[in-house]
């Protein structure tokens, strides 16, 4: 499967490409976790992008192409599924023609969809943990016993001020992209609501035909 998972901050797509991960070995190549790495890591890219994601703004389009043509490479460019890129139609045509390129396509865009006051509770209940990047939520997911309390923050970008950015970012720059990959042929959009396992098994139909 080569698939894009699409869809608001908030909505779930880095819990079910890790669900992803595990039941079929895909690659996952979230933009988002590469840049939240470079970041702390305080490489030259990181340092570029540091106020865009901790204001909840995008990031310049070549400096997320650059991280996510690396990471695609890495996997051969097959059995892979992108979370947070493309954001914008620029980056939604860099990654068909980049992907052209390298003599492949993608088997399936993931759209999920979740209403606006479900994003928000997710997205201000949520927790990670910064040495492995698992994500929590104080109701659905709390911490596990054990897991030390000091490696476990809010994302500055799930402040309430953040979130309201990010949401109205989402509206403007990346819901575009979801006519984009529908005029392609490309499009699935699957609810996003209700346990963790219904979504994921919806995601599985999915994924599974078009590979
Ligand atoms: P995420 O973890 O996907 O919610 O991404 C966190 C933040 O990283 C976003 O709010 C942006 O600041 C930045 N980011 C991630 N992916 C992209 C992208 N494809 N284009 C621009 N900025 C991005």
């Amino acid at each position: 499967m080569r698939i894009v998972l699409f869809g608001p901050p908030g909505v779930g797509k880095g819990s079910q490409a890790s669900m992803l991960v595990e039941k079929r070995g895909v690659t996952h190549i979230s933009t988002g976790i590469l840049l939240r790495r470079a970041i702390r890591e305080e490489t030259d890219l990181g340092l570029k992008a540091k106020e865009y994601v901790e204001s909840g703004h995008l990031v310049p389009g070549a400096l997320v192409r650059e991280l996510a043509n690396g990471a695609l490479d890495g996997a051969g460019y097959d059995q892979f599924v992108l979370d947070g890129y493309p954001r914008t139609i620029e980056q939604a045509n860099w990654l068909m023609s980049d992907l052209a390129a390298a003599g492949t396509s993608l088997s399936a865009v993931i759209s999920l969809v979740v209403s606006d006051n479900v994003i928000v509770d997710r997205l201000s209940k949520r927790r990670i943990n910064i040495r492995t990047g698992e994500n929590y939520h104080l109701d659905f997911k709390p911490v596990p016993a054990g897991v030390p309390l000091e490696d476990v923050v809010q994302r500055k970008d799930d402040r309430p001020e953040a979130i309201l950015h990010r949401l109205s970012v989402y509206r403007s720059e990346t819901f575009p992209v979801v006519a984009f990959f529908r005029d392609r042929g490309l499009l699935h959009e699957i609810s996003g609501e209700g346990s963790f396992s219904d979504v994921c098994d919806r995601i599985l139909q999915v994924a599974d035909a078009g590979s």
